[in-house]
């Protein structure tokens, strides 16, 4: 049995306690919610902070661990993309990987949606003690494969399940697939939670609605004398014909979604879940998302650190930071829940992640430097796993 107590327990579904303590056994199940009320408690450890429940990271590559630093900031969608394609080759490095889980670990990150294009992380994510969700990506322009890469999909799936780590199917973009690599995929999709970079750039934008910019060159020159082999759809169209059997998309970025008419999206617009990465739009040098219009959707937002080769930590304290900071009518209680339990919900861990509720086994987290009087963070706070 363990108790942890700090200025004030915080976590989405309750109101915060002051002095509250966490009673949790020694699998990590969280037994009682004291609400002290100025009577002191034996065998209580005490912190200076605030306790919040484990923080889900919605979106990362780990597998592009070694790629820290590589990349030089603020090159734009196109300049980032051309930096990794001419990086495709650098040799992988494992340890890049086991450093990036240890740092995500400590931070306080409990569950990760991590986007895969092949087998090398498996070893690492087996070995980790925190859960994975691997989206294995699918991308290409020539149709003569597409086929063949949804067989490869579905055998990096099978290989993820044999070691017991949940995987499914991952679009990339609308500018990097072919549509008949969407045909090949679709039964793939079936009752799946799958997770697609949405409109991460006004290039991309640019790419969808007028068929120009610096995206829609690159795509095209990467096979001259070729015909671009995307859909011929809009966005909603292409989300609604490929990916309306799934359970739950993510959708990320969003940085360049200026408008969105739920409408247009039927059904589909419930199983959506938006994920914003801000610290990589920023290193990029993408919008970062319109909270005002994203909110308007009324769908859960959620938080990713996007990956090392995009961004020189995965912190989602630090992502925490700065949508506040952009974004000052949003409170810490509502980037707080985008940080844990939306997450849990869009990778159905909820049942035992992303808030503290008895008999979850959630995970506690420290923050430190927080600013009690306004309630949100500061720019020295800093998270760090208790639990
Ligand atoms: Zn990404």
């Amino acid at each position: 049995m363990r108790r942890i107590s700090a200025n004030y327990i915080i976590s989405p579904n309750c109101k915060s306690i002051r002095n509250g303590v966490l009673e949790f056994d020694d699998n990590g199940t969280l037994l009682q919610i004291i609400d002290p009320k100025g009577k002191e408690l034996a065998h209580v450890e005490w912190y200076n902070g605030i306790i919040v429940p484990g923080f889900i990271n919605a979106h990362c590559h780990l597998e592009l661990s070694h790629l820290k630093g590589v990349i030089p900031p603020r090159q734009g969608m196109t300049g980032f993309l051309k930096g990794i394609f001419a990086n495709s080759k650098q040799e992988f490095n494992k340890q890049a990987l086991i450093d990036a889980d240890a740092a995500m670990f400590h931070e306080g990150i409990v569950a990760v949606g991590d986007i895969s294009n092949n087998d090398s992380s498996l070893p690492v994510k087996q070995k980790s003690k925190i859960y994975y969700h691997t989206f294995f990506e699918a991308l290409g322009l020539n149709t003569e494969i597409a086929a063949a890469t949804s067989l490869r999909i579905q055998e990096l799936i099978n290989k993820a399940n044999k070691l017991n780590l949940p995987a499914s199917a991952a679009p990339h973009a609308f500018y990097s697939m072919s549509e008949d690599l969407w045909e090949a995929l679709k039964p793939l999709f079936k009752s799946q939670v799958s997770s697609f970079h949405h409109l991460e750039s006004i290039d991309e934008k640019l790419f969808i609605e007028e068929q120009k910019g610096g995206l829609f060159e690159l795509m095209t020159n990467i096979r001259p004398n070729k015909k671009l082999t995307t859909p011929q759809l809009s966005m909603a169209a292409l989300l609604n014909k490929y990916l309306i059997d799934t359970s739950k998309v993510l959708l990320i970025h969003n940085g360049a979604l200026t408008d969105f008419e739920s409408d247009i999206y039927n059904t589909l617009v419930n199983k959506l879940y938006f994920v914003l990465c801000p610290l990589s739009n920023q290193y990029i040098g993408n919008p970062l998302p319109n909270i005002t219009t994203l909110k308007k959707i009324n769908r859960p937002i959620c938080i990713g650190t996007d990956s090392l080769s995009s961004n020189t930590q995965l912190s989602i304290c630090e992502e925490m930071k700065v949508l506040l900071l952009n974004n000052p009518q949003l409170t810490f209680q509502e980037v707080l829940q985008w940080a844990t339990l939306n997450g849990a919900q869009a990778l159905s861990v909820d049942h035992k992640l992303g808030s503290f509720e008895i008999g979850k086994q959630p995970g506690a987290v420290l923050i430190s430097h927080f600013d009690f009087e306004q309630t949100t963070l500061t720019q020295k706070s800093f998270a760090r796993r208790l639990m």
